[in-house]
């Protein structure tokens, strides 16, 4: 295959990949954007494979059969996992899957810190920052990974000077990437002593990086990772001399490091306060001491009598919903109350859930229509005047403690100030506490009232009972 044809292929296939970004940036598209991002995966895939094969230098017959092999064991692997992976374990799957994309690019460094390159001082050093990125992506995701399913605490580790620490490995990173250029080529012990260094310092630096940081922080974790792993992809373009990995691996950098900023924004804390780990513990006390008195309960026939009587109903939903895959019930709930003439609306936070947007997908998986499932932003102000709020499974993002105790962990955080209307009513099983693990005065309030149980038992309830 010549090498301007697959040039050709890898331009369209960034256009594509360029046109799904665009799309998957809102519900209407996103299907669209998902299949515009497959077909230019394919045509990368289509290029990538022939180029390796057929192209000048390429490994012929016996070469393409070895990828083919590959990629039927990967592909088998692949559609097990998304097939099995439950909507609340993509996180993890995620976080698991960067880990794979920083393995990659630290064996692309390592590998190709045995060619001989036209400019060596560059080469060099694309082969040092590649592997760092990589092997800070590759143990800061299974950090990642672990904490998300659970198998490890998601309390910060906080370490003496952890500041110091990471500051202190990143001036090492560039003594040694300093050295490693210094060192002249036929001194190859050497050179692979240093490179084995930095492998090592990334690693350690990646899982210390992830392990600061609490629980209220993972999305952004999350989608940090996923702009590493586009970086060091990117590095690896390099590397190969691969033009589309570059463009590609620029693109996820990019997003997920934009998607990181708008979640910080969200979550009213800088970036820089979020790598430096530790939320949750240093904040000031966490609320599980104090004493705010009783709670009350209500049955799922006293929330239907609520919303028979009420004229507007927003339901605010949270992790919660997606445990119980609550959301079939609730869209026919949603479609109950607007068949009576009842405004019902969705206030979705941006971190609702464990995945940004998490909370669409089921809604739009429910067929509950786009145009009532609105963002924080735009229905926190018709809070007050609303009659009933309906949170299901939500508790973080709905804690008034953000709003008005500076001392609470997660002080300043934006939510959903759900306790301004008239009545609410809290889904959830237990008076435990959410994913930060902070107590939510909202359950004490005088307008409050609990409904205990599986959200989608009892939402099924109310449904009857209406
Ligand atoms: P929370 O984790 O704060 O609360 C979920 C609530 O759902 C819990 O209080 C739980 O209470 C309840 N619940 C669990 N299972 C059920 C069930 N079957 N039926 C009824 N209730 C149930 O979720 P939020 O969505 O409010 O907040 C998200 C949190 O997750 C934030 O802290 C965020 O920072 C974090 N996070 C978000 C990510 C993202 O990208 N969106 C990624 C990683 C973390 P009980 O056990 O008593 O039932």
């Amino acid at each position: 295959m010549s090498a301007t044809l697959v040039q050709g292929a890898y331009v369209v296939a960034g256009l594509f990949f360029i046109l799904a970004l665009a799309g998957l940036s809102r519900h209407e598209t996103a299907r669209r954007g998902n299949r515009l991002g497959i077909a230019g995966m394919a045509v990368a895939l289509v290029a990538t494979v022939l180029a390796a094969t057929f192209g000048a230098g390429g490994s012929g017959w016996l070469g393409l059969l070895l990828i083919l092999v590959a990629m039927a064991i990967g592909a088998a692997i692949g559609l097990d996992r998304a097939r099995k992976v439950e909507m609340t374990g993509m996180p993890e799957l995620i976080a698991l899957l960067h880990s794979f994309v920083g393995l990659a690019a630290v064996l692309v460094g390592w590998n190709s810190s045995y060619e001989v390159a036209p400019y060596p001082t560059i080469h060099d050093i694309e082969v040092f920052v590649g592997v760092f990125i990589g092997a800070v992506t590759l143990t800061g995701s299974i950090v990642a990974f672990l904490k998300l399913s659970a198998r490890i605490p998601s309390r910060p580790l906080m370490l003496p000077f952890r500041n110091w620490i990471n500051l202190g490995a990143l001036a090492l990173f560039l003594v040694l990437t300093i050295v490693y250029v210094a060192v002249p080529e036929h001194a190859v012990f050497g050179r692979h002593a240093l490179l084995g260094l930095v492998t090592l310092l990334a690693l350690a630096l990646g899982w210390h990086l992830v392990a600061s940081i609490g629980g209220g922080d993972m999305p952004v974790v999350v989608s940090m990772l996923n702009s590493y792993s586009g970086w060091a992809a990117a590095a690896a373009g390099f590397l190969l001399s691969n033009d589309l990995l570059i463009i590609t691996g620029a693109l996820v950098g990019s997003s997920g490091a934009y998607l990181s900023y708008i979640m910080c924004r969200a979550m009213n804390r800088s970036f820089i306060s979020v790598i430096a780990g530790g939320f949750g513990v240093e904040g000031g006390t966490t609320a599980d001491d104090t004493d705010y008195g009783d709670h009350r309960e209500i049955t799922a026939e006293g929330v239907a009598s609520l919303l028979s009587n009420a004229s507007t109903v927003v339901i605010t939903p949270g992790y919660g919903m997606a445990v119980a895959q609550a959301q079939y019930p609730v869209a026919s709930l949603t479609k109950a109350l607007r068949d009576k003439g009842v405004d019902v609306r969705f206030g979705i936070h941006p971190v609702a859930g464990r995945l940004p947007g998490h909370m669409n997908v089921l809604l739009a998986e429910a067929k509950v229509p786009y145009d009532i499932v609105l963002e924080m932003d735009e229905v926190n102000d018709d809070l007050a005047a609303t009659d009933v709020v309906l949170v299901i499974g939500a508790n973080d993002t709905v804690n008034p403690a953000a709003a008005e105790d500076p001392t609470s962990p997660i002080a300043g955080m934006p939510v959903l100030r759900v306790w301004e209307a008239t009545d609410v009513v809290v889904f959830k099983r237990s008076m435990a506490t959410g994913y930060a693990g902070v107590q939510n005065p909202l359950f004490f309030r005088d307008n409050t009232q609990m409904l205990f149980g599986d959200a989608k038992d009892r939402v099924e309830d109310i449904l009857k009972a209406l």
